[in-house]
């Protein structure tokens, strides 16, 4: 499968995601607008089910950098249509740690939170994956989050932006890049050092030219950045800051790159799409349809997840849904998420 578009996604998606839609499902990013709420509640007019509990905190501090969580929308999606043949009934064997706001039994889905990273320490102001992006006529799907507000209750305006970056190019981690002004997307942070992986660069564009991926994406969110000369591609690793690093990870997509941060004695990991749900840390081996290679993507996902059970890293993945943050942990039944105050 090529890069997904939102077209793409909701096609994925099919009859699963209509049906599953609620009305009022933007009910937590509206709130979180508010900046003096400064949580995501939960309740019977989302997506996620009153029983999901909350509020949930989006501030976290490692060390001397400060991680804030900021919402775009949340959305159910069709286990099975995530997890093609994988044996769904470990969602119940798993509920003690599972509860409604990863995965809803009644629907039979997992929740997906959309949302970015914003990152602050000293000097830096740094935006991880831009979610979907501004609804406009030109946009397959009308997601009618509340980002760029929500940006603004963290104190943060697209001017104060140093530096994007994008763990990976599915349309659901490029949309705020830009932005459409007078027919024309532009980018939407003007001053900011974007932050690419080169791989990721070249496979999308040699995908759009083949006709293999649909070019809305390229054209919409990736190209207009790299048109405005503010792209720094990496081949590797990157320092970005004290103690604020971008690490490569191909398999879910060929360039996908995440964040680590180690401050004062304290780390986390901003994993991107290594794993889309908490089902993942008991079961790496599941296919997953939104894997680019499958086989890349199920190996890279394994060793991450070895490599940080039962060490002291707080995991904010891209797509974890309720108190987002936790750790990586062993128990009796096998590795499971633990969110950080359980
Ligand atoms: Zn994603």
């Amino acid at each position: 499968m090529t890069n997904l578009s939102r077209r793409h996604w909701l096609a994925l998606a099919g009859a699963g995601a209509a049906s599953l839609a609620l009305p009022g499902c933007t009910a937590g990013s509206r709130t979180i607008s508010a900046p003096a709420a400064r949580v995501i509640p939960t309740g019977a007019s989302g997506p996620v089910p009153a029983s999901a509990g909350g509020p949930w905190p989006i501030d976290w501090t490692v060390g001397d950098v400060r991680i804030t969580k900021v919402l775009d929308v949340v959305e159910p999606f069709d286990a099975a249509r995530a997890y093609p043949g994988a044996p769904l009934e470990a969602f119940a064997a798993n509920a003690d740690w599972l509860p409604a706001h990863f995965y809803d039994p009644a629907r039979k889905a997992i929740i997906f939170s959309f949302h970015s990273y914003l990152v602050r320490t000293a000097g830096l102001t740094m935006i991880v994956d831009t979610c979907w992006g501004e609804d406009t006529p030109l946009r397959a799907r009308q997601h009618h989050g509340r980002w760029l507000e929500n940006l603004a209750a963290a104190g943060v305006r697209p001017e104060h932006v140093d530096v994007v970056t994008c763990t990976h190019f599915h349309a659901d981690h490029v949309g705020w890049n830009t932005r459409l002004r007078d027919g024309r997307w532009v980018p939407t942070f003007p001053r900011a050092r974007h932050l690419f992986n080169a791989t990721e660069i070249a496979q999308l564009e040699a995908s759009v030219e083949a006709g293999t991926t649909p070019p809305a994406v390229y054209e919409q969110s990736v190209q207009p950045v790299l048109q405005s000369g503010h792209v720094i591609r990496l081949d590797g690793g990157y320092d970005v800051a004290r103690g604020v690093r971008i690490v490569p990870s191909p398999g879910h997509s060929p360039g996908h790159q995440h964040v680590e941060i180690a401050s004062r004695g304290r780390r986390a990991v901003l994993s991107g799409d290594l794993v889309h749900n908490p089902i993942e840390i008991r079961h790496p081996e599941w296919t997953k349809v939104f894997d680019q290679d499958k086989g890349a993507a199920r190996a890279t996902r394994t060793r991450f997840i070895e490599s940080h059970t039962d060490v002291d890293v707080t995991l904010f993945a891209a797509h974890f849904a309720g108190p987002t943050a936790g750790r990586i942990v062993s128990s009796s039944g096998g590795r499971r998420f633990r969110p950080l105050g359980d």
